[in-house]
């Protein structure tokens, strides 16, 4: 896997796919800068070796160019963390841009206007990807958020720099420890699926069954597997259209010798509402007009328990509606199970979906050994995908 510490930057111009799509408020400040600091090690890297970088992104979903989703909004931002000044391309390709670009010395920064003013961005168009090329001497995706689009600045650009390209600090970590959850992670290995729908983790949980010892399941997919296996679940979320293959998936568990473990009892819910009336039930005899939104005290002494005898973790996906602070227990205790572990020595990755907003709102980030910054590519490499950003750079 070539990474950028393969190469010596100096007098050289990297072109560098980076994951600047940051949430800004009504006044165009930026109010997570959690993309662009991740991007730091990358970019000082690369100024220290005596290079350049051009930095390219997108940021939100334009339609054609529209002010509220330029990047210039967040120069200031950038300056800030990686303190440097930032020069702003208007356009990110074109002959102005190439000039700025050919100007650039080392040391210096240049960052274009947002790749989705262009359509050719999104689908994938191979002069657009040529037009990036000329900009650079070498080509640097650090984006993992968007990996799984064969988008021109993610991957079809990526043909134009035949040995010259390589992954970014930040890519290279997501990778990493995917690889660790996946390929070559101690024993035993676990991995948490939770979440609200059995059918949107599905190839995720097939894929998963040939590389982990346990797997716990939790959240709103539990009562698909309790109801059939004919318990009763009340008014739980269930898709009762994907029971037989969660039968199914139980008996590949077992043939594949994975221990399958799931709530045992819940905190049910008179409605789906902070200030519903709770009680905690038996996972298979929910009564009618109660739905389970939580794991139940037993449950999570359980969880806890598999937790801790496993050196490596994989999370995704919360144990209840960690949305409202009655349900978010589970999620909660899990994530001091996980971090416990993790300060005794286990791997763990938080990725996917809503579990790093679980994460983040309930401060876990520092505690475990790494959250993943993709939610729909890490998704999609636990399913086992290869994702077209990735290839690109192996190729
Ligand atoms: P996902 O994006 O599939 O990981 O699902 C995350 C969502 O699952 C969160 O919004 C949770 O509120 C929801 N969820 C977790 N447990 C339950 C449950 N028992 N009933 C309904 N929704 C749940």
């Amino acid at each position: 896997m070539k990474t950028i510490n393969d190469f010596n930057f100096k007098d050289k111009k990297a072109l560098i796919r980076v994951d600047f799509n940051v949430p800004l408020n009504e006044n165009f400040e930026v109010t997570d800068d959690t993309r662009i600091k991740s991007a730091k090690p990358t970019i000082i890297k690369i100024l220290e070796d005596g290079g350049s970088c051009i930095l390219m992104s997108h940021l939100g979903r334009p339609k054609g160019v529209q002010n509220e989703f330029s990047l210039k909004h967040i120069v200031d931002k950038i300056e800030d963390i990686i303190g440097v000044e930032v020069i702003f391309a208007e356009n990110c390709i074109g002959e102005k841009t190439e000039e700025l670009a050919s100007n650039l010395n080392p040391g210096q920064v240049l960052l274009l206007e947002n790749l989705r003013f262009h359509e050719q961005e999104k689908s994938g168009d191979r002069d657009f990807a040529e037009q990036l090329s000329k900009l650079g001497d070498i080509y640097v995706n650090d984006a993992f958020g968007t990996a799984h689009r064969a988008h021109a600045s993610t991957t079809i650009v990526a043909q134009f720099f035949s040995e010259h390209k390589c992954f970014g600090y930040l890519l290279a970590q997501e990778i990493e420890s995917i690889q660790k959850v996946m390929e070559t992670g101690e024993k035993p290995v676990l991995a948490v699926l939770g979440g609200a729908k059995v059918s949107s983790k599905i190839t995720i949980i097939e894929n998963i069954l040939d590389k982990v010892d346990h797997l716990i399941i939790g959240g709103g997919m539990t009562f698909t597997f309790i109801k059939a296996q004919g318990g009763s679940v009340g008014d739980s979320i269930c898709e009762d259209d994907k029971m037989e293959l969660a039968l199914d998936i139980l008996k590949q568990a077992e043939a594949k010798n994975v221990k399958i473990h799931l709530p045992i009892d819940v905190l049910a819910a008179n409605a789906f509402s902070n200030d519903a009336e709770t009680k905690v039930v038996d996972v298979t005899q929910i009564p009618d007009g109660w739905q389970g939104l939580d794991a139940g005290p037993k449950s999570k002494l359980i969880f806890d328990d598999v937790v801790k005898q496993c050196k490596t973790i994989l999370w995704n996906g919360p144990l209840g509606v960690f949305e409202m602070e009655s349900f978010a227990n589970g999620t909660i205790e899990l994530g001091n199970s996980i971090a416990e572990a993790t300060k005794n020595g286990a791997f763990s990755l938080v990725g996917g979906g809503d579990s790093v907003a679980a994460v983040k709102q309930f401060g876990f980030q520092n505690k475990v050994s790494y959250v993943s910054t993709g939610g729909g590519a890490m998704l999609e490499s636990l399913e086992g995908k290869t994702l077209p950003g990735i290839a690109a750079i192996l190729d």
